[in-house]
């Protein structure tokens, strides 16, 4: 019944209709929520899941990578047969239909073979869904992830005072990273770029960074509004490394042009060729001239947590931002991505619309609602994966990924250099090794790259594995990245005998192209 207030102040009452009253929950709800049911079913996915795992770090399965043609897979999916006979039925179907990364022959992208308690921790965090942007969505979460960037910061060498915030994806945690450094050179010249835009900049901006990084990195200064000429591209070293008189000569340039840098971008590594930026180096200059620097360590800032390879980040606590992932070497499953500050409160920059930035006490700043300096605003439980991975096994887990992976890539590279006609693009710094059969025959250097790429097509064709290839200074190179631990030796040496034996025929069959 619904009550109206006369003028008089008494209450008449009147009823056109009923009070609604709630109809019983349907029985589809309540089978799909029901708890016994869950537990019935799950045993039947831990069951087939864990069959999936046998079977691929056993190379039982004849494919690690089935590669169908994108319109043959489309079709199979229109198929009104395989779009039914519930949820088991399509695991299945996509299992078989899916990169299998535990497959130890499986060498393609930088994607984890993901470390089953990070697997079974995102059940459990899937179900409590605190997907945080404020405190009180998710508190342990948020608490996880202050306590978390702080201790893996400082594991990554930034000073005491470091922290950070997790986000979904390098690229992200990039694009973060560098709104960081904008509004670094906005406080700098006295600006309001929050309310202004780059409008409110007098000069253009420009990042520096090698000719070999990650798009995301041009990407971002494009999304920022800086176009093409946001970017400026430093020259690399016959390791591709990036060539510090080079950057010195681009920096003088640009200050010479009236540009103005907000930061340099050492890579740790790049993607394509696994090399390490010299950041010691890099931090030297950009200290000198008082520039940020931020790391894009998406790949290879993991290294820190390995005292055989660590050197190669010397230098990477003196960035003013790091950014790292942690569904590549660390074993979590896409997307976990670290978005580090050498000084906590500056990760409130990219997004702060007061200025409580400006507080020198980071404790006085609401750290507890992550959505502040994240772009954004609900985001998974990312934390409690890293938790997960610190309580079962400590830090020390991410140390002897990094020394198997990169043991395996100087093991592949040594191979290569072995071999009879073979050569390596660079020796590899990483577990990322780029390699091809040197040019044979009369054929010139573009029927070469043609060769290069029908033979890798061949060779996923076979689908006994799968290698990824790429491109420096227009020659084409096959390239692994070897990101499973359970890779054996005998994997590479397979591998590798098959390209040789399938080269006459692909060859052949180059002719007349
Ligand atoms: C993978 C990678 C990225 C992109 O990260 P996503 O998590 O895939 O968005 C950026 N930079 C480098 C150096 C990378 O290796």
């Amino acid at each position: 019944m619904r009550r109206i207030l006369l003028r008089e102040g008494a209450a008449q009452y009147f009823s056109p209709m009923p009070r609604p009253t709630l109809s019983p929950l349907s029985n589809v709800l309540r089978e799909a929520y029901s708890p016994s049911r869950f537990e019935f079913e799950g045993q039947q996915v831990l069951t087939n899941v864990t069959e999936h795992l046998k079977q691929a770090q056993a190379r039982s399965r004849a494919s690690s990578y089935p590669a169908p043609a994108p319109e043959e897979e489309r079709a199979f999916w229109e198929n009104p047969d395989h779009q039914s006979n519930g949820m088991h039925a399509l695991h299945g179907r996509v299992i078989a239909h899916s990169n299998h990364l535990h497959d130890p022959r499986y060498m393609g992208h930088q994607v984890a073979p993901v470390l089953p308690v990070s697997a079974l921790t995102g059940m459990v965090t899937d179900v409590l869904n605190n997907g945080q942007a404020i405190y009180e969505m998710g508190p342990s979460n948020a608490v996880h992830e202050e306590l978390l960037m702080a201790e893996l910061g400082a594991a990554l060498g930034l000073p005491q005072g470091c922290g950070g915030i997790l986000c979904h994806g390098g690229t992200l945690g990039n694009l973060v990273a560098l709104m960081a450094a904008q509004r670094r050179v906005a406080l700098d010249l006295g600006v309001d770029s929050w309310r202004d835009g780059i409008h409110a900049f007098p000069q253009p901006l420009v990042v520096l960074v090698s000719e070999r990084a990650h798009y995301c990195i041009d990407r971002a200064m494009r999304i920022l509004g800086w176009g093409a000429a946001g970017t400026v591209l430093v020259e690399t070293d016959k390791r591709h490394c990036m060539d510090v008189v080079d950057l010195r000569a681009k920096l003088d340039a640009c200050a010479a042009e009236g540009k103005r840098v907000l930061a340099v971008v050492g890579s740790s590594c790049t993607t394509s060729a696994g090399a390490f930026d010299p950041l010691d180096a890099i931090a030297d200059e950009c200290v000198t001239r008082g520039v940020w620097l931020h790391v894009d360590g998406a790949h290879g800032a993991a290294v820190a947590f390995s005292p055989a390879h660590r050197h190669l980040v010397a230098g990477m606590g003196r960035a003013d931002s790091v950014v790292m992932d942690f569904h590549k070497v660390c074993g979590l499953p896409a997307l976990c991505t670290g978005v580090f500050y050498q000084k906590h409160a500056d990760s409130f920059l990219p997004f702060s619309q007061h200025a409580e930035y400006l507080w020198d006490n980071a404790n006085d700043l609401d750290w507890w609602d992550t959505g502040k300096r994240t772009l954004e605003c609900t985001k998974r439980m990312l934390s409690t994966r890293l938790a997960a991975i610190q309580s079962e096994y400590g830090w020390g887990i991410w140390g002897e990924l990094v020394d198997r992976m990169w043991e395996l890539g100087q093991v592949l590279a040594g191979m290569v250099e072995e071999r009879d006609r073979w050569e390596l693009a660079m020796v590899p710094q990483a577990n990322i090794v780029c390699f091809r059969p040197a040019p044979r025959g009369d054929l010139n250097h573009d029927a070469w790259n043609r060769t290069v790429k029908a033979l890798r097509k061949r060779h996923l064709a076979e689908g006994s594995g799968y290698v990824v290839q790429t491109e420096f200074d227009g020659t084409v190179w096959l390239r692994c990245t070897l990101m499973n631990p359970l890779t054996e030796e005998k994997d590479l040496v397979q591998m590798l005998d098959e390209f040789e034996s399938f080269l006459p025929s692909v060859m052949e069959n180059m002719d007349g192209l």
